[in-house]
């Protein structure tokens, strides 16, 4: 049978063995906290619905075509600028950005015609390509049945958006775009698919889809070729499709 005298001194060592090890966790846990980083994220203007952050390219401020080219030859661009926005001008040909990029988030407006003209994929058609290769699809999706990975807002041909966020023809809307460059091993292989986030008028419709190589009309799966840095191609579909505020961030 214990002591008074030897109870107390039981207490007391267990209570110091329960205060030590308490500490030594609390010290071990302590050492595997994620280190407080030493750098101060970049102070930036977030700029507003008509102004692009201050770290933002701008690619087209709704005056000119100076970014741009044609995507064949290197030839100016030919679509019009007509109140702050950019037409396609039927048969004049996609256009890319002078400059290339990988990975980037990309905001772009856009607007159908107002008059609705034709059906299906021939109704305010165009595209957003990232890095030339892979496309965003635009098109007037407003009461308009076409495949579901064609409509506005598809990966083309391999992903249907989320949700159908679409306005009404002639409306401005926007895609805010966060696209991660794929990458190639030495052997030319595809290491890490290409991903594509978008935002439609603000809602999540693409989220981290990964991509399954360039995109492609034929019936065919798609594939990846090893390639660089891009340019952001809009399509010539024939449709007066228009194109306002265009920023884009290098990643
Ligand atoms: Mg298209």
């Amino acid at each position: 049978m214990l002591t008074r005298t030897s109870s107390i001194r039981f207490a007391l060592f267990a209570s110091l063995a329960i205060a030590v090890f308490a500490v030594a966790a609390w010290k071990l846990n302590a050492a595997f906290q994620i280190p407080e980083p030493k750098t101060e994220p970049k102070i930036i203007d977030p700029g507003d619905a008509a102004h692009a952050p201050s770290d933002a390219i701008v690619l087209f401020d709704g005056k000119d075509l100076s970014n741009w080219g044609a995507v064949n030859g290197g030839a100016p661009a030919k679509w019009e600028v007509k109140d702050g926005a950019m037409v396609v001008v039927r048969g004049t040909g996609a256009i890319r950005t002078k400059q290339e990029f990988d990975d980037v988030q990309l905001h772009i407006e856009w607007a159908t015609p107002a008059e609705v003209v034709g059906e299906g994929q021939g109704r305010g058609n165009s595209g957003v390509f990232l890095q030339g290769l892979y496309e965003v699809q635009v098109l007037d999706s407003y009461n308009n049945k076409t495949y579901f990975y064609g409509q506005a807002g598809s990966i083309y041909k391999q992903y249907p958006p989320l949700v159908n966020a679409s306005r009404k023809p002639g409306e401005w809307q926007t895609y805010d775009i966060i696209y991660h460059a794929p990458i190639f091993g030495d052997d030319g292989r595809v290491k890490k698919k290409a991903t594509i986030t978008v935002l439609h008028n603000g809602v999540l419709i693409q989220d981290h889809a990964e991509v399954f190589g360039a995109t492609t009309h034929e019936p065919v799966f798609p594939s990846y070729t090893k390639h660089g840095k891009g340019p952001i191609i809009l399509q010539d579909h024939g449709n007066p499709v228009r194109f306002r505020n265009v920023w884009i961030r290098q990643l």
